[in-house]
């Protein structure tokens, strides 16, 4: 075992290079994780979701991803969270053209500088002569039991990990190494207390019971599955386009970060920009985005559901852009054309 003295070294190294907090944990195989993973697929409350629920076996057994991996190095890093006006269509003295929302997570590359720290982290193990391999916006690893383990925080009612001090406004990360390392802590407390403000904010109720997610009815995830995008939560999706932050936004540990943290700018995109690039272009723009199959159709279903939610049709590229797709050859956008044309009043163009 090495000494508590290397691991504060290690987690010094982490810090300097961008985390916000680190913390070590063994690399035990998570058999519980694994049960309730397992559980909840055949439940159906996977709703299709892959990532960790991809191959429970492997993502809770990090030996799967690391041989003789012995501890876990866990490192989150924060992410801007209070949200000032975007740039887009704020003075040019035209109407704004309609725009959809980007979670918070999702406006920058935060991985990048996550993995940054995490792999600064790995170069000082390797350069002591250890294995490591990182692993961040991976399958492979159940990240945020790791950093329960390690204790870095603990789970709220909304299933995220929320950091003492910090909250959820965090992306995680992990070094896998064979350096057998001493533990930083116990898991944290849960600070959740009383509240359940997340539960009764859900726009569609997706928090079935504190601490679980039906992904079935989570937007975030509908906004990443394949095939056609529910009706009954289409009007609930409101103007989100990717991810979607009010779980987060209603939690007071987050409440310091959405209002004093640093700020970020451009959390929307341009709907009719979305909806008139060719594919190679619109996976340009958002190919950091997870797109089921990488299949741009994708972007433009949930592009048509948005602009049927907050599109004005006295905007004549608005009309264009919903009738171009009611007579297009996709059938997929047709529908969601035709739902978008109905709730934009367009009434008899929906039922033609
Ligand atoms: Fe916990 Fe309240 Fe935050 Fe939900 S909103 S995760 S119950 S603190």
């Amino acid at each position: 075992m090495l000494s508590r003295a290397y691991v504060d070294e290690l987690c010094a190294t982490g810090i300097e290079a961008g985390l916000t907090r680190v913390g070590v944990a063994s690399a035990d195989p998570f058999d519980d994780v694994r049960a309730v993973l397992e559980q909840r697929k055949a439940a159906g409350l996977h709703g299709g979701m892959q990532f960790t629920y991809r191959n429970p076996a492997r993502s809770t057994d990090p030996a799967r991803a690391l041989s003789g991996a012995r501890s876990i190095v866990v490192g989150a890093r924060s992410y801007p969270a209070r949200l000032v006006a975007g740039p887009i269509g704020s003075d040019t003295g035209v109407p704004p053209r309609p725009v959809a929302r980007v979670a918070r997570y999702a406006t920058d590359d935060h991985y990048r500088l996550l993995r940054d720290g995490l792999h600064a982290i790995a170069a000082r193990l390797q350069a002591d002569g250890w294995r490591a391999r990182v692993l961040a916006d991976d399958n492979a690893l159940v990240d945020r039991a790791a950093a329960h383990r390690a204790g870095l925080g603990w789970y709220g009612k909304n299933a995220n990990l929320l950091l003492p001090g910090i909250g959820s406004l965090v992306v995680l990360g992990a070094v896998l190494t064979d350096a057998e390392l001493p533990a930083t802590a116990q898991p944290a407390a849960d600070g959740c207390g009383p509240c359940r403000r997340c539960l009764d904010s859900c726009p569609t109720g997706a928090i079935v019971t504190p601490g679980i997610v039906d992904a079935r009815r989570c937007l975030a995830w509908l906004l990443q599955a394949e095939g056609d995008f529910p009706e009954e939560h289409r009007e609930a999706l409101g103007d989100r386009i990717y991810g979607c932050d009010d779980c987060q936004e209603v939690c007071p540990p987050n409440r310091g970060a959405l209002r004093d943290g640093p700020p970020v700018r451009g959390g929307t995109v341009e709907l009719i920009e979305m909806l008139t690039l060719d594919d190679d272009q619109l996976l340009a723009r958002f190919g950091r985005w997870y797109i089921p199959r990488r299949d741009p159709r994708y972007l433009r279903r949930n592009a048509l559901v948005v602009l049927g939610n907050v599109g004005d049709v006295s905007q004549q590229e608005v009309l264009a852009a919903v009738r171009r797709y009611l007579h297009g050859d996709d059938p997929m956008l047709r529908r969601h054309a035709a739902w978008a044309a109905g709730r934009l009043g367009l009434v008899a163009e929906a039922t033609a």
